[in-house]
């Protein structure tokens, strides 16, 4: 832990995220701790700052996870399901399918020392540039 001033943003989201997550290892409890139950990891080659939303024109690669998808285990239900190497399978389980989401992504804080600096001048900040890894609607 940090003693960094989190900006009521950071705070918010991550509140946010984190309930998110909760929610999400209750009702998945089996899903891969590798990959987070989504089967694998994106890379995005996106030129643009993280923690923008996918753009369109992003260049994203995906890497299937040695854990899960790879041994013929669903990320998300942790069941076995046969083929599953198949990109194009679904788990029988839960319909988990390749595409399909996992846990939420934790909350990418980059908070610094910044309580110099009022809310207002952040959130436009975020606004613009999104500082913080959220995503501006
Ligand atoms: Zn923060
Ligand atoms: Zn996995
Ligand atoms: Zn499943």
């Amino acid at each position: 832990m940090t003693d960094y001033a989190h900006t009521r943003y950071c705070i918010e989201t991550a509140a946010k995220i984190n309930a998110a997550r909760d929610e999400y290892q209750e009702k998945w409890p089996h899903h891969c701790k590798s990959c987070g139950g989504w089967g694998g990891t994106e890379y995005s080659f996106d030129p643009s700052p993280a923690g923008i939303s996918l753009a369109s024109g992003t260049m994203t690669d995906f890497e299937p996870c040695e854990n899960c998808i790879c041994e013929g285990i669903c990320p998300r239900c942790g069941s076995f399901a046969e083929n599953f190497e198949d990109e194009t399978s679904t788990c029988s389980e839960c319909g988990w399918k390749d595409g399909d989401d996992g846990i939420p992504h934790p909350n990418e804080c980059c908070c610094y020392d910044n309580s110099w600096l009022d809310d207002g001048w952040l959130e436009s900040a975020y606004e613009d540039n999104n500082g913080c890894g959220l995503e501006v609607d």
